[in-house]
């Protein structure tokens, strides 16, 4: 079995190439010029990117991938504000690049090629939780806006005879999460503080509730989706939310740090505009049809995040 993963240097790349070596997979990534981040064990890297339809067509014939799966993308929500254009483009039109590049190496080889498109919770915007499969899309930001457009697409190809699916993915962390998440933010600080730094943490809106699991369940589900008999979307999350100020004490609380505000600022800056004060998500399709269910807790979520930062700090100090 051959697999191609696009974006595959970012933090959900690590863990789905590592699920699908396990499964004896051949695993291909996709890498864009001058990504300088490295990739990961045994993994083919072809170059290409979402932008450049072409470079996609070739990067399938040189992998002949039996499935893809699309991570790549311009992945910060408050950034897409800055420059919506380059997002719509990646997020959303290059899904469309590389629907239309699978399909054609089908048409051309007879070989049937499955791909999993990594969706998100931002599609659904200010409709209210719990979220399901058929919750209506009302998209708030240009990110959720261009992977509404993603979704449709993916919807439209399947409907063409395209094996196609998408993962509605909601927010998924890790210890190899980037800082300007919110989640690596508080970890790393906290790990920092635990050791004697008097900073203060600044975050924006406290009150916020996400429904966080952690990056390496979510990939798996993406695994049994391309698995799965029938391609479908499926809602991806633990079904739980939790707010920021949640986040917070679990951290604090895991390195023995109970008095959490002598450390904590609020700047009203960071509190982003019209964003939903909510985000749950429904998974009990992919319970029933995948028989997924995630393995780590929020709490072990927090923990292997701090836990990984409290060491990264001592080994800098050591
Ligand atoms: P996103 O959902 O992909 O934008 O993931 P983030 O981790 O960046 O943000 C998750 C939530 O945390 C959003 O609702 C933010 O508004 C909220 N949040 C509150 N304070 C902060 C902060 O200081 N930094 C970030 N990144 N998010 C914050």
């Amino acid at each position: 079995m051959r697999s191609l993963i696009t974006g595959v240097t970012g933090q959900d790349g690590w863990y789905l190439s590592e699920l699908l070596r396990e499964q004896g997979h051949e695993v291909f990534g996709l890498v864009t010029d001058g990504d300088l981040a490295p990739v990961p064990p045994e993994v083919k890297a072809l170059h290409g990117n979402l932008g450049d339809g072409a470079s996609l067509a070739a990067a399938l014939d040189a992998a002949r991938p039996h499935e893809v799966y699309n991570l790549a993308a311009i992945s910060s929500v408050a950034e897409s504000w800055q420059h919506p254009e380059r997002v719509a483009d990646i997020n959303g039109v290059g899904v469309v690049r590389l629907l239309h590049a699978a399909r054609a190496l089908a048409e051309r080889t007879g070989q049937s090629v499955r791909i999993v498109q990594a969706g998100s919770a931002e599609i659904f915007g200010d409709s209210p939780p719990p979220q399901d499969e058929q919750t209506p899309i009302r998209p708030t930001t240009p990110y959720g806006a261009a992977k509404a457009f993603a979704h449709h697409a993916v919807g439209v190809y399947r409907s063409a005879g395209l094996a196609a699916s998408s993962a509605i993915l909601y927010n998924h962390e890790s210890p190899r999460r980037p800082e300007h998440f919110v989640t690596r933010k508080i970890t790393s600080a906290v790990a920092r503080i635990s050791s004697g730094s008097d900073e203060q943490l600044v975050l924006g809106n406290l009150d916020i509730r996400r429904d966080w699991g952690h990056a390496s369940d979510y990939m798996r589900a993406m695994t049994m989706i391309a698995a799965h008999d029938e391609p479908a979307d499926f809602v991806i999350a633990s079904g739980t939310s939790r707010s920021v100020k949640d986040f917070v004490v679990a951290a604090f609380g895991y390195v023995g740090i109970e008095d959490w505000p002598r450390h904590v600022r609020i700047d009203p800056a960071l509190v982003r505009p019209a964003e939903p004060f909510e985000q749950r998500g429904d998974p009990r399709r992919a319970h029933g049809a995948l028989g997924w269910q995630p393995k780590i807790t929020f709490e072990a979520l927090v923990a292997a995040m701090v836990d990984a930062d409290v060491a990264a700090v001592r080994s800098r100090e050591s």
